[in-house]
């Protein structure tokens, strides 16, 4: 059980799905949890004549309740790179920025997505996940980025979710609610994302969530689990 992690999702939302149970899990057992955000999440909405700064600084105030309902006392910090939603690159500023974050924030473990996952269609998920990758190997060897003036550091495990070949398996029978409510706190998303109409719609949402994670801990004799590929040759 770690004691601080760092989770970095392209959107907000994105760390609540890929390993909200977890991260709830581990703040239950005093694990610090930080967010880092790489993008405004400026596309999340159909509406097209949606008030774009808007909605970002809706989906920063959601990010940040995501964070308490997910960690309550240990959440950790919120932070955002302010990316263009959509437009994620994995270039060398966006890897600069993510590997200072690791080194000021001294996580022991960091996850992100994987950007190995097949057939992905989003841009930005693939990315994230390279730029987690990339800022992981930069932040641990002293001589990336000297202008940081920031001491290098090597976390101790990076675990990938939406993994496309897991190799880990964690237990969130006891955080499924947690990682429900943390989801629901994105409001602006319930329609795109949930597919519901409002507050009162959401019992569909919540079961694709449930049946997801009880399909994912089957196998393993869990009634709910997230499962994500580790590394811990950092
Ligand atoms: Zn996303």
């Amino acid at each position: 059980m770690p004691s601080s992690a760092l989770a970095v999702a392209a959107h907000p939302d994105d760390v609540e799905f890929g390993a909200g149970g977890t991260l709830a899990k581990w703040a239950d057992a005093g694990c610090t949890i930080h967010h880092l955000v790489c993008t405004d999440g400026s596309k999340g909405t159909w509406d097209v004549a949606a008030d774009l700064p808007a909605l970002v600084a809706r989906r920063r105030e959601e990010q940040g309740e995501a964070s308490r309902r997910l960690a309550g006392q240990r959440a950790g910090e919120v932070r955002f790179l302010d990316r263009v939603d959509g437009d994620l690159v994995a270039d060398r500023p966006t890897v600069s920025a993510i590997a200072r974050v690791i080194r000021e924030l001294r996580p022991e473990v960091v996850l992100g997505h994987d950007p190995w996952k097949r057939y992905r269609l989003h841009p930005d998920h693939r990315n994230a996940g390279l730029l987690v990758c990339d800022g992981i190997v930069a932040a641990r060897d002293p001589h990336f980025f000297p202008e940081h003036a920031l001491a290098h550091h090597r976390p101790d495990a990076l675990l990938l979710w939406e993994a496309d070949a897991p190799n880990h398996v964690e237990d969130v029978t006891a955080t499924v609610d947690r990682k429900l409510a943390a989801l629901e706190a994105h409001e602006s998303q319930f329609e795109t994302t949930m597919h519901a109409t409002g507050a009162d719609d959401l019992e569909p949402f919540r079961g694709r969530v449930r049946t997801r994670l009880a399909e994912l801990g089957a196998p393993h004799g869990l009634a709910a689990a997230e499962v994500f590929v580790l590394l811990t040759d950092l």
